[in-house]
């Protein structure tokens, strides 16, 4: 039975990692993994645009932008959420240089506050994308949805930040792609609500076969893992 959703994939090569991903090696990975869904962002978009197409009701998209392109991000926004149903917006502070409570970001932020979808964001890295970065942002737009992308991924301090910023704001969801400590998932959802965090396996770059089954050892049970494996996802994306 396939009823797990995917919060963090992406489609592509990445030479500077040496991993690449098309289409029909993400579904065959859905298929054997019980994946009924996966949230794509890809560069270009127009990837992640074409496999939605083809793959209807297995692929959902965050159309992924740099803020610093102005008017044509915003552009590119409205086109792909109004036009195309992508779910929402993915930004990468850290490869695109900026801090995630900079102005740049605000647009974008007036955007997602008016139409009501999630924005997710690269977490993690300094310095331009440690958790602490987030509170500001959640604070001035308590009515968007914030996704950390790696729930402050590989550094304990800043898994803690992320823990510790989503306890401060209501608004701001963890998801768990990349971070290495299977306990921390219970954690978070004992010190947040287990509502607020989303499985996600950051594919090709990490893999479902240890992502799903770091959730599952996490010491969650039942009900709670149905919330992160699917039913969080299902709501913030709005996917009916
Ligand atoms: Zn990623």
């Amino acid at each position: 039975m396939k009823w797990i959703v995917d919060s963090h994939t992406h489609l592509g090569e990445f030479p500077l990692f040496n991993v690449k991903l098309d289409i029909k090696g993400m579904i065959e990975i859905m298929d054997k993994y019980e994946i009924e869904r996966s949230i794509v962002f890809s560069l270009p978009n127009e990837l992640t645009l074409e496999a939605k197409k083809n793959y209807p009701g297995r692929i959902e998209g965050l159309v992924w932008i740099n803020p610093y392109e102005g008017e044509k991000a915003i552009e590119t926004v409205k086109e792909y959420i109004g036009k195309y149903g992508f779910k929402g917006v993915k930004l990468h502070p850290l490869i695109d240089a900026y801090l995630p409570d900079q102005p740049i970001v605000y647009p974008i932020m007036d955007l997602a506050a008016k139409y009501g979808f999630p924005v997710l964001f690269h977490s993690g890295h300094p310095p331009w994308s440690l958790p602490w970065h987030f509170h500001n942002l959640a604070q001035r737009y308590p009515d968007v949805k914030i996704i950390l992308g790696h729930m402050g991924h590989g550094h304990i301090v800043y898994i803690n930040g992320a823990i510790e910023v989503a306890k401060r704001n209501d608004n701001i969801y963890l998801e768990t792609s990349g971070m290495p400590m299977h306990t921390k998932i219970k954690e978070a959802a004992e010190e947040i609500g287990v509502e607020r965090i989303l499985y996600g396996s950051d594919m090709p770059f990490g893999h479902p076969a240890f992502e799903i089954e770091k959730v599952k050892v996490s010491g969650l049970k039942g009900e709670d893992l149905k919330k992160i494996l699917r039913e969080n996802a299902m709501k913030i994306f709005s996917i009916k």
